[in-house]
């Protein structure tokens, strides 16, 4: 009896032992693989931070896993199933911008909007045009503002100089006479070159032909919002070619006769590049509310002179590419308009979407605030605006939605009108 006892003891000391040791060699092994995953996620880091310092090497990948976030299910109806169920993926995109060495810091500003509302969990390349080369401040700066990979092309002189048949004593004299009206931009002639290139050109750089869409980017302006979306994403699962946040009223001291080329572009046509029963031609030729004639609205033909605000642009290249495209382009181009007169890329794609495309095949992103002075747009939905993180304030003044120059509400009736985001 006496000897059990003692074993007993013994072997309840030794069991507590064991267990004491098999817990401190446990305790041992985690800590050892947590330094060894400290070790790993250091020379991580430190390899990130190797590769951000290399010069012109930012092509930074991007983290697979991460989800987009959203903080609050309120809006979640609205967005598409895709994005919140499956990891980011690129759409065939790239963010564009036309702009000049000197706009540097304009164009940093506007950089660090988009990528903080939205690029920073995509990392869509950055594209950057120039008809003078780049200067080496400009592509550095730029590089370490992006988070996608950044390429910069040079112009070709004949997409942007203006044809040689244009006549000079005639193109000089309209510059003066814009001059004398006061013309925004009359008596600019690279601002010209710019809207002619941005009309028919842009498209065209070599440098694009591996992308499907754009999403024009100009210097100084912001995004107010967290983009809930990947615009790109919802162009592409909804058939749209054409998306915009702004439009307005276009100033018909731009472009008198332009209007009169359309028309005679329209009797030359075949049918089958415009189809009027489903394209958006009401939009641009209709007057309810004010008719043709209500202070800002002004106009001397049957173009009511809506036009989308085209420095903010999302675009699918393959409708600028479209054969339809290019010859509506050369058609109003053959009338020396950008030249002779100061026509706009903004009512020229506009003219274009609304005859060329089927009015659903364009999309008014309301979710997105934007601000190019001197107007902006910011969402009117206050939980939407909440749920975004908006910096911005729809009563403001300089809201345009609510402005009477704004076609929104002629989008709403004549457009595709106003849909919530789930929708074909
Ligand atoms: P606004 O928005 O109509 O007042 O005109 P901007 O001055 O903003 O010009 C529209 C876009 O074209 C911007 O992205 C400019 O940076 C760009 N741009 C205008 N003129 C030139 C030019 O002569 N050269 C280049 N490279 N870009 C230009
Ligand atoms: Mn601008």
């Amino acid at each position: 009896m006496q000897i059990c006892k003692v074993f007993l003891t013994h072997f309840r000391k030794i069991l507590l032992g064991s267990l004491l040791l098999c817990l401190i060699a446990q305790t041992c092994w985690v800590a050892f693989v947590h330094h060894q995953r400290q070790l790993k996620l250091d020379s991580y880091f430190l390899e990130r931070s190797r590769v951000a310092t290399s010069k012109y090497d930012f092509v930074r990948k991007r983290e697979s896993n991460q989800k987009l976030k959203l903080s609050s299910n309120t809006y979640s109806d609205w967005l598409l199933d895709e994005p919140r169920e499956t990891t980011l993926s690129r759409e065939n995109a790239t963010l564009l911008m036309l702009v000049r060495n000197w706009e540097l810091p304009e164009a940093l500003r506007s950089m660090r909007s988009l990528e903080d509302r939205f690029n920073k969990d995509f990392h869509y390349d950055w594209t950057f045009l120039n008809d003078v080369p780049f200067d080496e401040n400009f592509i550095e700066a730029t590089t370490a503002m992006a988070s996608g990979k950044t390429q910069y092309a040079l112009i070709p002189a004949e997409d942007w100089d203006r044809s040689s048949w244009i006549n000079e004593t005639l193109f000089e004299e309209t510059l003066k006479m814009m001059e004398e009206k006061n013309v925004l931009y009359g008596s600019s002639k690279s601002y010209r070159n710019m809207c002619r290139f941005n009309s028919g050109f842009f498209f065209r750089q070599k440098i694009l032909d591996q992308y499907d869409y754009y999403f024009r980017v100009e210097p100084d302006v912001t995004y107010f919002c967290d983009f809930p979306y990947d615009p790109f994403k919802v162009m592409r699962l909804n058939n749209k070619k054409y998306g915009f946040v702004i439009t307005m009223y276009e100033y018909e001291d731009t472009i008198p006769t332009l209007w009169e080329a359309v028309e005679e572009y329209l009797e030359e046509t075949e049918s089958q590049d415009v189809d009027m029963e489903t394209n958006g031609f009401e939009f641009i030729s209709n007057f309810d509310f004010f008719g043709k004639s209500f202070g800002v609205v002004d106009s001397n033909s049957d173009y009511n002179l809506c036009h989308f605000w085209t420095n903010f642009e999302i675009g699918d290249l393959n409708f600028f590419r479209s054969e339809k495209y290019i010859k509506f382009f050369e058609y109003l181009d053959s009338k020396g308009g950008f030249y002779y007169e100061r026509w706009g890329d903004a009512p020229v794609h506009s003219i274009a979407v609304s005859l060329l495309l089927k009015k659903d095949e364009v999309i008014h992103f309301d979710e997105l605030g934007y601000k190019h002075m001197p107007f902006g747009t910011c969402p009117s939905a206050h939980y939407l605006r909440l749920q975004e993180r908006c910096l911005c304030d729809s009563n403001h003044p300089d809201n345009i939605d609510l402005n009477v120059i704004s076609c929104l509400r002629r989008w709403w009736k004549d457009g595709s009108g106003k849909y919530f985001l789930k929708h074909n």
